[in-house]
């Protein structure tokens, strides 16, 4: 996420703050200062607001370090006006495991929540009669005096409401995670998510309405986020169950053009200008091993500066000749050249032998086509 700056690193995990935080606090301090032109209100609510973020970053951390007890790292944890989020590296797909992970941070803050409780309960009792009856009521005092006087209670409240609202079951929180990963215990994935995402978007609708009725911008804007997420949630699944679906050889391109580095450019770039082929294969003149990788963004960058004379040797960029068989998943594959950057990949048989080349764009374009067809069955 672009505009955060790391302030933290625990257990190996980056935390950063996105700048908007500092608007909230900006604005938050200023609200408070025009209220009441006071300094120990500014204390209290800075008390609070780093109490409030502490409880958030330990809920991340509760996902965070779940998820790497099965294997899964975390890039980083971004705290911002809207929550905090625990970047995963992946997710786990067993449901148990997906259970475990997202029910890890509501329990977090549960457990803050009953280690206040001994304190409001058998120490402080008079005052935590009090501010229950207050909030029962619907009739809190003002922050200034809510926070001063009753800020443990607050944070207890807090806590309580953070594990309710992040259990909602609607994508991308904790509830909507939930949600999928029950259902997927009887249903498969897909079937799964689909519920969960139209579950998600339906609560998210109500959450846009009631936060325009009450005036919370906030709370809008985090249902107009989780409606978009929920429907992107969906059609990640989608793609992903349609690449498991498929080994690399039915899709691969059989009959490529195998280049020598002393093929001039025109070559290739005929047969790219016919709309065939995008990125070439190229061996050295010695043998017909293939070393090096033409890459379409050679072609343009050719196109574009005019220098289309010379041969394939000044244009290529070497690889390691890897080729995959062809059983590969082709899921692994989109997702071992997505992580190298790569555009194309050499595809074998059983005996070794080079028998086809997968091209990125054949798998957006299979994936375009199982979109057409999805469309296509329904109407
Ligand atoms: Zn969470």
């Amino acid at each position: 996420m672009g505009g955060s700056i790391q302030f933290a690193k625990l257990f190996g995990i980056p935390v950063r703050l996105h700048w908007t935080f500092f608007l909230l606090f900006a604005g938050l301090a200023l609200l408070g200062w025009s209220q009441t032109g006071s300094f120990t209100y500014l204390m209290w609510s800075s008390l609070f607001l780093l109490a409030v973020f502490t409880c958030v970053v330990l809920h991340e951390f509760g996902h965070a370090l779940t998820a790497r007890i099965y294997g899964v790292k975390t890039v980083d944890i971004i705290l911002s006006p809207i929550g905090g989020i625990a970047r995963l590296d992946k997710l786990p797909e067993n449901p148990w495991q997906e259970f475990k992970v997202a029910i890890a941070g509501p329990l977090v803050n549960i457990a803050i929540a009953l280690l206040i409780s001994p304190f409001l309960f058998l120490v402080d009792t008079e005052n935590s009669r009090n501010f229950f009856e207050l909030l029962w009521e619907g009739n809190l005092p003002a922050l200034p005096v809510l926070l001063s006087s009753f800020f443990l209670a607050s944070l207890f409240v807090l806590n309580i409401s953070l594990a309710v609202f992040n259990l909602i079951p609607a994508f991308p929180m904790d509830g909507g995670r939930i949600f999928r990963a029950l259902l997927s215990i009887p249903l498969n994935r897909v079937r799964a998510t689909r519920i969960a995402s139209i579950t998600g978007q339906f609560f998210a609708v109500l959450m846009v309405v009631y936060g325009i009725w009450s005036y919370s911008i906030v709370l809008a804007i985090i249902g107009v986020f989780i409606f978009l997420s929920a429907s992107q949630e969906y059609r990640m699944i989608e793609t992903e169950s349609w690449l498991s679906d498929q080994v690399v050889g039915t899709i691969m391109r059989k009959d490529f053009t195998l280049l020598s580095y002393s093929d001039l450019l025109s070559k290739p770039l005929h047969i790219y200008l016919r709309g065939n082929e995008r990125n070439f294969m190229v061996s050295s003149d010695a043998d017909d091993r293939v070393v090096a990788l033409l890459p379409e963004t050679a072609l343009m960058d050719a196109l574009r500066t005019g220098e289309t004379s010379g041969t394939v040797e000044n244009f290529l960029i070497p690889i390691k000749p890897d080729p995959i068989p062809e059983d590969t998943n082709l899921r692994e594959a989109y997702d071992s050249m997505r992580e190298a950057n790569r555009e194309a990949l050499l595809i074998r048989n059983e005996t070794g032998q080079i028998t086809g080349i997968l091209e990125m764009y054949q798998i957006h374009f299979f994936l375009q086509l199982q979109q057409r067809l999805k469309k296509q069955a329904k109407g």
